[in-house]
């Protein structure tokens, strides 16, 4: 099952655990509509609160008032993949013989099936298909055997793919960041405590300070009390595989992920694609709100063209992405956006988005602009295609959805028709990020992945090199 999600946890010197952490998942609303929850743990015992929907439907003030402690995690959930019900919604809850476990997972693992053939041959019943019970079994095995910070360095040595995690393991807190760094997770101090979240806006929202991004592969251990934390670089790889698609679409445009600014990166993105494929028009226009930062810099980089609103939205309508079939997704283009004639009437008209995924959008949208009277539409991409699905999180349809799973981009300007189509190159996000291109995961616009993946190809080997982080020792 993969997911992309939003996670969070706190803990807190003699204060409520409940609604700090209620108010970070709006904070974090944009990474799932799907459903939302929040676990706390007392002293004495774990609280839950699961629900489907949004944040602000998934809690009442009973809800928040039954989820006693000063410590917990929260979660909200986007399914991409597997049953969309309660079942699978988070934090998932175990409770076994050394205490309590509360676990909230973004991210996807590609060795799901073998550890869970593992665990089940030693006895653990599972109840649902998702890979966050299985690391919740893993982890409780190994508690059973080691101290907490040994447990959870055998169960990143056993598991694979995607991670970030937040944990109660009874009044302890932890966070933890996959070897590859490939979702977000930050941490940050509070009035009155610290807290670890998928984005930093999350710290921002309950008036904290970050502190930095958690490393790829560290364990971060919040005391219970909010009293201080400790980490733990549990295993180093030479490479990682961050996510470049959370710059470009995922995470919220005022979030820093890895010291970087994402509003800046989207603009810089966007001057770019003026740089490799700017061109002459009346007109420049974002698809909003996915496209606005791209747009902005990209008007900014072309000298005597106006950057224009030429895009309605309806905020009251979800992301398109929520609708389940291809039919409603494409009603839902025309329920979400309406065209400023005005602005578009008569003129020739750059319209830049982020990312071109199934299609849909783009078709729909030119001719939203030609209905309104455009002369002459081009469309520039702030990504380069999407070739090829996502197996770490982001929901990125199969590949006989993907409009560039088997087209070159001349088809694609056909399909979706535009006067003219250009996509960013690959270098211009390596080089945006300051990044080695072998350090980010590409899988979706190379088709190589980072990960050993069924039927896919891989771009490397992962081999963590174990290191010893203070009070870690080999077993
Ligand atoms: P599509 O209509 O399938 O081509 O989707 C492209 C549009 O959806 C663009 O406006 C993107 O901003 C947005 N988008 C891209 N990736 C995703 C995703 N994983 N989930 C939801 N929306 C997305």
């Amino acid at each position: 099952m993969d997911e992309k999600c939003g996670v969070v946890g706190v803990s807190l010197a003699d204060r409520e655990a409940a609604r700090p952490l209620y108010y970070s998942l709006y904070a974090l609303q944009h990474r799932g509509q799907e459903s939302a929850g929040i676990v706390t743990h007392d002293g004495f015992q774990q609280h839950s609160h699961v629900e489907m929907g949004l944040v602000g439907d998934a809690f009442d003030e009973a809800d928040l008032a039954g989820l006693a402690g000063s410590v917990g995690i929260g979660h909200v959930r986007y399914p991409t993949a597997g049953s969309v019900d309660k079942d699978c919604a988070q934090p998932f809850t175990v409770s076994f013989k050394s205490g309590s476990l509360g676990l909230s997972h973004n991210g996807n693992l590609v060795n799901t099936e073998a550890v869970r053939d593992e665990l089940a041959e030693l006895g653990h019943a599972f109840t649902s298909d998702g890979d966050t019970e299985v690391i919740a079994h893993d982890l409780a095995r190994n508690l059973l055997e080691s101290d907490l910070v040994r447990a959870v360095k055998r169960t990143v040595e056993r598991i694979h793919g995607s991670y970030s995690l937040t944990i109660t393991h009874d009044d302890t807190v932890l966070g933890l960041r996959d070897p590859q760094g490939n979702r977000p997770l930050c941490i940050g101090e509070l009035d009155s405590g610290y807290i670890l979240a998928s984005e930093s806006v999350a710290i921002d929202t309950l008036g904290g300070e970050v502190i930095r991004d958690v490393r790829p592969g560290e364990l971060v251990v919040l005391h219970p009390d909010g009293e201080g934390y400790d980490t733990y670089q549990l295993v180093e790889t030479d490479r990682t595989a961050n996510c470049f698609f959370e710059y470009v679409y995922f995470a919220r445009p005022d979030s820093i992920i890895d010291d970087k600014l994402v509003y800046d990166v989207r603009r810089e993105l966007g001057r770019r694609l003026y740089e490799e494929s700017g061109i002459d028009s009346d007109v420049v226009l974002p698809v909003p709100d996915s496209g606005r930062a791209f747009a902005s810099g990209y008007a900014a980089a072309a000298e005597d063209v106006e950057f224009a609103e030429g895009l309605m939205k309806n905020r009251y309508v979800g992301r398109t992405f929520i609708m389940p079939t291809q039919d409603k997704r494409e009603q839902a283009v025309r329920l979400k956006l309406n065209p400023i004639k005005n602005t578009i009437e008569g003129k020739s008209v750059t319209l830049i988005d982020d990312s071109i995924v199934r299609g849909t959008t783009s078709n729909q949208l030119i001719e939203l602009l030609r209905d309104a009277g455009a002369e002459e539409i081009h469309m520039r991409i702030g990504a380069p295609p999407i070739v090829a699905p996502c197996y770490m999180g982001i929901d990125m349809a199969s590949r006989d959805e993907l409009i560039a799973a088997d087209r070159d981009v001349e088809d694609i300007r056909e399909e979706i028709g535009a006067d003219s189509l250009s996509y960013l190159s690959i270098d211009a996000i390596a080089e945006t990020l300051g990044t080695d291109r072998r350090d980010l995961c590409l899988g979706c616009v190379t088709g190589a992945y980072p990960y050993d993946i069924d039927g896919e190809t891989t771009d490397r080997e992962i081999v963590p090199s174990e290191v010893g982080g203070p009070g870690v020792a080999d077993d």
